[in-house]
């Protein structure tokens, strides 16, 4: 069985390697001609650790980036709202990683080299998908093409098989918020590998370190201002690579000096911003034709909360190889994959359209805008009432630890059909 891949990012990568570990050729076009370190952190989530430790890429990743300990979420006085263990702490089998994104892509495209020679084609633009009852083919702009017993698109948010299937769906879905992301050098904050989330949903502000502080080096930390303005306005099409203005938002957060960290600070000594949209699409009510089917952002994009973005194309790339194996039937292995992973990540587009798990902010700052004060947070946010937004997040994203620890691998072989 042979698998054309449109799009190499992170989704389209880890199903080319997923595939060749099942016995599946597979072969990627990608667009750019060449693959460069762009963006700036992603976090990858336990489940989407396991998926890369079966790859027998865990060592590679989890050296690039850092072992997350803990995630905390504060009002916008450095105030303590909710703390959870994350990762090997929260008694999960793998580590939570907060990564770079370029890094983790390079990692990858090595990874394809080294073990599938000649599979990833740089310069190879997807446009058009047929399919027939022997096959699928992958057109190419200026003319080539290539064929497969399937064809996935992993193109992206503005994946042009999409587009081709759903020609009047038109531009991502933005809410309004606009995220400005970078980083910047720090002697490192909390215990070292702490996920903070910050404020509320009108002005928020994330940061985590994607390199630990080592050797008299400092800690490099990801960070993520990010403020709400009337959606209705015009806005500037996505684009990872649209640099930003430390003006436009530093105001927001020139109070927002904690006992253990400086966010002004932290923001004043980055050296560039990123300026980008908060956007998603619409659940689609199919993603598959015939010998075709999409994957990872062309299929579900979502807001970057509950950092799940990266960790749900990983999971797409997994079960889908899992399925063509097992079924050993392109079609069969195609509806299988999307039977199980459609209705999953529209539940994650939806919940993170209602804050996630991000909802304790809110309520934080409706309930105690001022902080709060001396009667404490259990007074205004009961601790049961945190924990039950938590963990119901790690249920309907699949990252509860019992469940993702006691699983079946997805680790499949395509078996010979006699
Ligand atoms: C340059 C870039 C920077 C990013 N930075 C961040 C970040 O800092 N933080 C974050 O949370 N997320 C970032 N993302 C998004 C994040 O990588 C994805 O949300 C997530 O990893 C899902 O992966 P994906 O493979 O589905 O999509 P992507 O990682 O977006 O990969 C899609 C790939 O398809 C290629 N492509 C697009 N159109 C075509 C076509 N027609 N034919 C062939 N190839 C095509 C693109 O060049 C890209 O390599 C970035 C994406 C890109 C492309």
């Amino acid at each position: 069985m042979k698998v054309v891949i449109s799009g190499g990012g992170i989704g389209g990568l880890t199903l080319a390697l997923s595939l060749h570990a099942a016995g599946i050729e597979a072969e990627i076009h990608e667009a750019v001609s060449e693959p460069r370190a762009l963006g700036v952190g992603i976090n990858l989530q336990p489940h989407a650790m396991r998926e890369l430790t079966e790859l027998g890429l865990g060592e590679r990743v989890l050296a690039a980036g850092v072992a997350t300990r803990e995630l905390l979420y504060a009002n916008r006085y450095g105030e303590e709202i909710w703390r959870e263990d994350r990762g090997l702490a929260a008694g999960y089998r793998w580590p939570q990683v907060s990564i770079h994104r370029g890094e983790l892509l390079m990692l990858l495209v090595a990874a394809v080299r080294e073990r599938m020679p000649g599979a990833l084609h740089l310069g190879a633009r997807g446009v058009a998908v047929e399919s027939d009852a022997s096959g699928a083919v992958l057109r190419l702009a200026g003319g080539g093409s290539a064929r497969g017993d399937a064809v996935v698109a992993a193109d992206g948010i503005h994946s042009a098989i999409r587009a081709q299937w759903f020609p009047d769906e038109g531009t991502p879905r933005w809410n309004g918020a606009i995220l400005w992301r970078a980083t910047s050098e720090h002697p490192g904050y909390l215990t070292g590998r702490s996920i903070v989330q910050a404020g509320s949903s009108a002005v928020k502000f994330v940061c985590y370190p994607i390199r630990e502080a080592r050797d008299g080096q400092p800690a490099l930390i990801n960070w993520i201002a990010e403020k709400r303005v009337d959606p209705s306005l015009p806005w500037a099409r996505e684009d990872w690579n649209r640099a930003g203005r430390i003006e436009d938002f530093l105001p927001l957060f020139t109070e927002w000096e904690w006992p253990w960290l400086s966010v002004p600070g932290l923001i004043r000594s980055t050296k560039a911003v990123w300026e980008f949209p908060m956007v998603d699409r619409d659940p689609l009510p199919r993603w598959t034709r015939g010998r075709a089917t999409l994957l990872g952002d062309a299929a579900h994009p979502m807001y970057p909360i509950g950092s799940n973005g990266a960790s749900q194309a990983i999971l797409d790339a997994r079960i889908l190889a899992h399925h063509l194996a097992v079924t050993g039937e392109a079609e069969a292995g195609l509806a299988a994959y999307e039977a199980v992973r459609r209705p999953a990540t529209a539940a994650i587009v939806a919940a993170n359209r209602g804050a996630g798990p991000d909802l304790v902010l809110d309520l934080a700052e409706q309930r105690a805008p001022k902080g709060f004060g001396a009667a404490g947070r259990e007074a205004v946010l009961p601790l049961e009432e945190l924990r039950s937004i938590a963990e119901g997040y790690k249920r309907m994203a699949g990252f509860e630890p019992s469940v993702l620890n006691a699983r079946a691998s997805y680790s499949a072989r395509l078996q010979a059909l006699a």
